[in-house]
């Protein structure tokens, strides 16, 4: 059984399944509470079966509260023609997230301070939001704005802010054993594609390739919205995650940057580790970043209270793409071909967490007679010299006290090539598992 996702699956197809996602659920207006997010997370539910949590606004969530329900119909600003100069119906963007409903004319002056446009990129719409604070705002193209000259317009926000709920998707995919790696992302943005959908399409492909694998672990994947969700999550199944051994949380993972890795708030958990081992042995530029309390929402499950080791797996990371939180950050920048290396490096990364045990050598004194078992016939191919290498340094560490990710991190060889000389070995009663290795 290999363990490398690359060479079983045609990643041509995930990468245009997981970005049909993500070209689905782009124009769906979104935000941390309401319908856009219940409609996402249904249609997630297509793919695996999601069961949605309902929580209602003011249940206390640590030291948060959950918000009031925020939905919105339409959005315009009108001219003295009664032409929509800013139309909410061309894009979600053009609202700032969380506005309350306002109908009414006002000034041109008045309406300034209520506008957001990004200068340096006049043809982009920015995004912004105001969950906390209760306003009503649009943005827009700086191009746009020299052409607002009238000096009265009418603004309609029909939004709702309202008591409702949070709602968030959760699906747990059982394994042999009850310990669970942890994999979430948000879904809380509107049309953004790789800051945000991104991560629901490498999330729905992988709960979907876990399903037709043999799984020590169990898996709990969480669709929800970015911080409340998480802390709403937390504050709810504080008892289940003392089960979560590893986790990611998967964000910006569509774009052509190479993979970034930020590293759990521990540093040198298994997951660090078994990340930095599986992108060292991959033959593609890469970069590991410590662990910091800004980002998304590893900063909730690395908090010290928490304490999970959960590091977030992404391309290029939030605002280090110009893109980031604006119009341009669509289905285009989105590559079939990045999201399909993001998939092939994340199943990697689980399948070593899956095979990472610790065996002893059933001979260790002094080395067994490869020959005579006929081993060096069954390594074959071009390989064979790097192959015994790992074995040999399979059978020397195997005592008890070295996992597979240990000896592949001390020998230098790849976590693939010290599993397959394991599996080797195992078949000729060389290699045990170690008691009190986890079964
Ligand atoms: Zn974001």
């Amino acid at each position: 059984m290999t363990s490398r996702v690359s060479d079983m699956t045609d990643a041509g197809e995930i990468g245009r399944d997981m970005h049909q996602l993500v070209a689905e659920l782009y124009p769906i207006c979104r935000s941390i509470t309401g319908n856009g997010l219940r409609e996402t997370l249904r249609r997630v539910q297509k793919h695996i079966p999601l069961t949605l949590h309902e929580v209602p606004s003011g249940t206390p969530v640590f030291d948060w509260t959950v918000p009031k329900e925020w939905n919105i119909n339409d959005a315009w600003v009108k001219n003295g023609q009664g032409e929509r100069v800013i139309d909410f119906q061309q894009s979600n963007l053009h609202v700032v997230g969380y506005s309350v409903p306002v109908r009414r004319r006002v000034s041109a002056s008045e309406l300034r301070t209520h506008l957001h446009t990004l200068p340096e990129h006049p043809a982009w719409i920015p995004w912004r939001t105001s969950y906390y604070h209760e306003t009503w705002g649009f943005c827009l193209a700086q191009d746009r704005l020299a052409a607002l000259t009238d000096d009265e317009y009418e603004v309609c926000i029909d939004s709702t802010l309202e008591p409702g709920h949070l709602t968030y998707g959760e699906y747990l995919l059982p394994g042999e054993t009850t310990d669970e790696v942890l994999l979430s992302c948000h879904t809380c943005h509107p049309s953004l594609a790789n800051d945000n959908l991104s991560g629901v399409a490498l999330a729905v492909a992988l709960a979907e390739h876990l399903a037709t694998q043999p799984r020590r672990y169990s898996y709990r994947f969480l669709f929800i919205p970015g911080t409340i969700g998480s802390i709403t999550w937390l504050s709810r199944n504080e008892p289940a995650t003392s089960r979560i051994r590893h986790g990611l949380v998967l964000a910006c993972v569509g774009d052509a940057g190479p993979v970034t890795y930020k590293r759990s708030r521990r540093g040198d958990a298994e997951i660090d580790r078994a990340v930095a081992c599986v992108l060292r042995h991959s033959g593609r530029p890469f970069e590991i970043l410590d662990f910091s309390p800004y980002g998304y929402d590893e900063r909730q499950f690395c908090s010290p209270g928490i304490d999970l080791p959960v590091g977030c797996f992404m391309r290029t990371p939030h605002g280090r793409f110009p893109e980031y939180h604006t119009s341009a950050d669509s289905p285009e920048l989105v590559r079939p071909e990045a999201l399909a290396h993001s998939f092939a490096t994340a199943a990697e990364i689980l399948s070593t967490l899956e095979h990472n045990r610790t065996f002893v050598n059933l001979n260790p004194k002094c080395e067994p007679q490869l020959g005579r078992r006929g081993i060096y016939r069954t390594m074959g191919g071009t390989d064979a010299a790097v192959s015994e290498l790992a074995m040999l340094w399979v059978l020397n560490l195997s005592d008890g006290r070295h996992s597979l990710l240990d000896i592949a991190e001390r020998s230098g060889c790849s976590f693939e090539a010290i599993k397959r000389a394991a599996d080797v070995l195992r078949d000729h009663d060389l290699l045990a598992l170690a008691t009190g290795s986890q079964s």
